[in-house]
């Protein structure tokens, strides 16, 4: 079974299909995501909420497969004055059961994600969010210098493998605003 199916094919499988776990071939660095132009990705969009996304489990491995096609494709869509995005919490396109997971347009799969280590002053990060499309840029601050570990899946797709990181620029700011939208808060009052 191939893990990049829509979400109208995935709610056709069996209970049985559904819990199986999916495979693929390739490294999860390069996991093969499709990139789909007809389909209408920013319906996934949810209304902002403040819910916060609970740890994935073993057993929740066949949803971020079924999802970060969705999420990895919002990264390249174009939602009002935003050409797409840095990276796309499972949060924004789930207000039922959200999982603690993002995927970066880098193809980079981060799970059950925290920050070990920071420094103690913030820089200025000029930043937006796709869930927020009629929203201005605001200035927030970011820690400019983080250390980090999550979880990525391993070639198969079905054990998680810890990572570490330091993150320095963007990418610590993105790890911080991905974060954010996964305890339940974002960059804007709402
Ligand atoms: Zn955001």
């Amino acid at each position: 079974m191939k893990p990049h199916i829509t979400k109208e094919q995935f709610d056709e499988l069996s209970k049985d299909e559904k819990e199986k776990p999916y495979k693929y071939s390739s490294n999860s660095k390069d996991i093969k995501i499709k990139e789909e132009e007809k389909v209408d990705f920013l319906k996934y969009y949810v209304k902002p909420h403040k819910k916060i996304s609970r740890e994935v489990e073993k057993n929740d491995l066949y949803i971020v497969l079924k999802d970060l096609h969705i999420m990895y494709n919002l990264c390249f869509t174009q939602r009002g004055k935003f050409g797409g995005a840095m990276a796309v919490a499972h949060s924004q396109i789930n207000d039922k059961d959200p999982l603690r997971f993002f995927i970066t347009k880098d193809k980079k799969i981060v799970i059950n994600p925290i920050i070990t280590r920071h420094t103690n002053h913030t820089v200025d990060s000029l930043e937006g969010c796709l869930s927020f499309p009629d929203n201005s840029m605001i200035v927030v601050q970011r820690w400019n210098k983080c250390e980090v570990k999550y979880f990525t899946l391993d070639k198969d797709g079905n054990k998680l493998v810890e990572v570490f990181e330091k993150l320095n620029g963007t990418e610590a700011k993105v790890f911080q605003h991905e974060l954010e939208h996964l305890d339940g808060s974002a960059i804007y009052e709402f």
